[in-house]
């Protein structure tokens, strides 16, 4: 019986189970982790490719599943919460990862991802499709806003499509959308992490104001009040331009 409080709804569809599976390309990493694998339905496609494939559950339950239908699994499962697994600890090399993820953590499980930028070359995955569509947006769209901008200064991201809610069981409230994620910047922020996520969420804080009022609660650089970026909104910013913007930030302090 599917437990409410991990978000368990179990994808019933094995066409749509392998689209996803398909999304991984399965080159430049070794490794494949899959995030809450519930009843394997894509776990089982992933053991099919020459790929390792690992396995993250909070639910003992399914690990037992698991553990007795699938032999390949022995000593690659772990058992508990993935937000707390230390990844450099357990792989000691690139590891792409997968998931129909439990909907009640999707922006941790995001912001886990581009905390491990450095280990995780690829990601597909499931979330509620709203998330779904806020990660992948571009500027200028209502969608567009910190998640877009936070995930995509690591990741190129693609909505890849939508899921309708009857393919589950039990069936969820909204449709979901699935996404790919691939790394685009491999030197990062370098260094410049905690700036620019107070830029980016100080400026679309209040989204409808000119980024000259919306920064105010930052102390603006003196040298950088006449700045043309000062005079439109945060969702007029590229990517790019949030990162260049706080890369001239940093120097003018
Ligand atoms: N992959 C299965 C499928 O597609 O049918 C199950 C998907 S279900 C939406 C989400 C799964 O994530 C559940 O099996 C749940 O037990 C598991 N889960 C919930 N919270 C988790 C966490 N913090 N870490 C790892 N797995 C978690």
């Amino acid at each position: 019986k599917a437990k409410k409080h991990l978000g368990q709804h179990f994808l019933t569809d094995e066409n749509i189970a392998k689209k996803i599976v398909e999304g991984l390309s399965f080159e430049d990493y070794n490794s494949v982790l899959e995030v809450g694998p519930g009843m394997g339905v894509l776990t089982k496609y992933l053991l099919e490719k020459p790929t390792e494939t690992f396995v993250a559950e909070i639910d003992t339950e399914s690990i037992d599943y698991l553990k007795l239908h699938y032999q390949k699994l022995e000593n690659k499962h772990f058992t508990g919460d993935f937000l707390k697994i230390n990844l450099s600890e357990f792989f000691n090399s690139q590891v792409a990862v997968i998931g129909n993820f439990p909907y009640n953590i999707s922006s941790q499980i995001l912001f886990k991802i581009i905390d491990n930028y450095q280990q995780i070359p690829e990601m597909v995955g499931m979330f509620q499709k709203e998330v779904a569509e806020r990660t992948a947006a571009i500027p200028r769209t209502k969608d567009y806003g910190i998640l877009s901008v936070l995930v995509q200064a690591y990741y190129d991201v693609k909505y890849l499509f939508t899921v309708h809610e009857n393919v589950f069981n039990p069936p969820p409230k909204v449709k979901s959308g699935v996404i790919k994620m691939t790394r685009n910047r491999k030197e990062g922020l370098k260094g410049n992490e905690i700036l620019f996520k107070q830029i980016v969420k100080t400026g679309f804080n209040q989204r409808r104001k000119k980024l000259s009022n919306a920064l105010k609660p930052l102390n603006i650089p003196e040298s950088l009040k006449n700045h043309a970026f000062m005079d439109k909104r945060a969702e007029e910013l590229s990517v790019e331009d949030f990162i260049n913007f706080t890369i001239e930030w940093k120097a003018a302090n």
